[in-house]
């Protein structure tokens, strides 16, 4: 079988090894992932209660997802016809590329940002100006540079994964400004539940005044409903009838779209996970600034440390003792987890990145 040539020089998406497996291995009883962004606090209570409703299984989901669309264009003060959901933003990423990458255009990115970006646009065989991070956040300015009449999609990850930096909404207006009305572009709002900065865009009022700018959200992070993979794009409702065409005709399950229904409706959980995750994230910041371990301050629920160690090493003395990480090129990324879970890293990390160090010095 000859498959598209582009395909070969991409690789599958790897899950790393299962919970299941790595306690085995280990002969560990708990392990905590860390390693993936997932809310540590679960998600609602009231998830459960709602999907008992469900009683058809037989039967196809509402394929526009009318519920669920109808509350959160009330939530977010915006048309009904301005959204369009998908098999979490995963799938979003592969129906924007789809619809609009062809061998002759060009998408401009970070180098250093959420993956499936770049990915999609190998397979469409778009080419890739990947401009490098500036102190870990977005360059816009250089962005804006590569930007020409040929250039369909500029991505912008905000916060950044996996260095949970982020730009400005005066930043993002001097971005829109400059690129032509024919380029898209789209701000991947994944961990938007979390941000605490002032300065950061106000994306439904962007979205109002330039036709060209797509906003991706998901219940994934924040709402902590990963299993589920539902997200969503709120857009141009031109843009977002087309995109229509590209989605699969039931891409959301039943269970996925009352999941996120009650979900909106709790946002409680939501304003809690956020104020725990930002004590989390400080006693990540105290213990970096106490032994200047270099990190970049994070708007997501996940922190991006830059170790001068081994980074396999490290990985390998935290997940012996029950800690998955995720390391990324040159540093670590670790998902803010509960207070304890962080605090035990934390201990884990304090021996192999300082004690460590000592002990290899003094003997
Ligand atoms: C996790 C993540 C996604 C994918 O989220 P799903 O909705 O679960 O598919 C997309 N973009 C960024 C930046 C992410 O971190």
């Amino acid at each position: 079988m000859k498959v598209k040539e582009q395909l070969l020089s991409l690789q599958a998406y790897d899950p790393g090894k299962s919970i299941d497996n790595v306690k085995k291995e280990l002969g560990l009883t708990e392990i905590v992932n860390l390693a993936s962004n997932e809310n540590p606090f679960g998600c609602s209570e009231q998830i459960s209660e709602a999907l008992r409703s469900i009683s058809h299984f037989a039967h196809y989901p509402d394929s526009r997802a009318e519920d669920l669309r109808e509350k959160l264009a009330k939530q977010l003060n915006i048309e009904e016809q301005q959204l369009l959901f998908s098999s979490g933003l995963d799938e979003m990423i592969q129906i924007i590329s789809r619809s609009l990458l062809t061998p002759e255009s060009n998408v401009v990115m970070a180098s250093f940002t959420f993956p499936q970006f770049r990915h999609h646009a190998v397979i469409e065989k778009s080419e890739i100006r990947a401009v490098p991070l500036k102190d870990g956040r977005h360059d816009l300015l250089s962005m804006q540079n590569e930007v020409d009449e040929k250039t369909s999609i500029v991505w912008i990850c905000n916060p950044n994964n996996p260095t949970g930096t982020y730009v400005t909404e005066t930043e993002i207006r001097g971005l829109l400004e400059s690129v032509p009305d024919e380029t898209l572009v789209v701000l991947d709002e994944a961990y938007f539940e979390y941000v605490t900065a002032e300065d950061y865009p106000d994306a439904m009022k962007l979205v109002n005044e330039y036709n060209n700018l797509l906003v991706l959200r998901t219940f994934s992070k924040g709402y902590g409903l990963a299993g589920f993979r539902i997200g969503y794009a709120i857009g141009d409702t031109t843009l977002i009838s087309q995109f229509n065409i590209s989605r699969l005709p039931f891409n959301t399950s039943q269970f996925a779209q009352v999941a996120a229904r009650a979900a909106l409706d709790d946002q409680a959980f939501i304003e809690e996970s956020k104020n725990r995750n930002q004590e989390g994230l400080k006693q990540f910041y105290t213990f970096c600034n106490a032994y200047q371990i270099p990190y970049y301050p994070s708007q997501g629920n996940f922190i991006y440390i830059e170790p001068e160690q081994d980074l396999d090493e490290v990985f390998q003395y935290l997940i012996q003792r029950g800690y998955i990480v995720r390391p990324i090129k040159d540093g670590i990324r670790i998902t803010v987890g509960k207070y304890e879970e962080n605090e035990q890293v934390i201990a884990l990390l304090k021996e192999i990145l300082v004690d460590h160090r000592t002990i290899k010095l003094s003997s």
